[in-house]
């Protein structure tokens, strides 16, 4: 909750207060948290991670290798080790979006290297001026 202290100011002083707290109120709100690109977002993070769902499909596969080498596989060998490449291919199709706070571009998947966090270098300081600013944080 946000405690308004009003000492007595002069009728111009407390009108321009006003407009300050109203702007406060307005950012706080997140005016756009129902556009159609932060539902996105945020959906998008509740996928399980890539390398989660690789980890899963390996497991998977691994698990079933002894039956599939069978001369005749049961069908749920069949079925499962499917089911395995199924998870492999979303852990390779997901989009990896900016984490930068308000981004959320798709990112272009990194040739060589480790995977991309941000989408560029204004993203990258963004993020970090956020994680080390000590000012209100509002997770977008
Ligand atoms: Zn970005």
């Amino acid at each position: 909750m946000v405690r308004v202290v009003v000492p007595r100011l002069t009728e111009r002083a407390r009108s321009l207060r006003a407009v300050e707290i109203a702007e406060h109120v307005a950012v706080e709100a997140l005016p756009d948290w129902n556009t159609p690109r932060r539902i996105r977002e945020r959906s998008q993070r509740l996928l399980p991670d890539p390398d989660f769902l690789a980890g899963l499909a390996d497991q998977l596969r691994e698990a079933v290798r002894p039956a599939l080498e069978l001369d005749h596989p049961p069908p749920a060998a069949t079925h499962l080790a499917a089911l395995a490449g199924q998870l492999h291919a979303a852990a390779e199709d997901q989009p990896q979006n900016c984490a930068a706070p308000g981004c959320g571009r798709e990112l272009q998947p990194a040739t060589t290297g480790r995977p991309r966090t941000y989408c560029g270098a204004a993203c990258r300081q963004r993020a970090h001026r956020a994680r080390t600013s000590n000012s209100v944080r509002i997770d977008r």
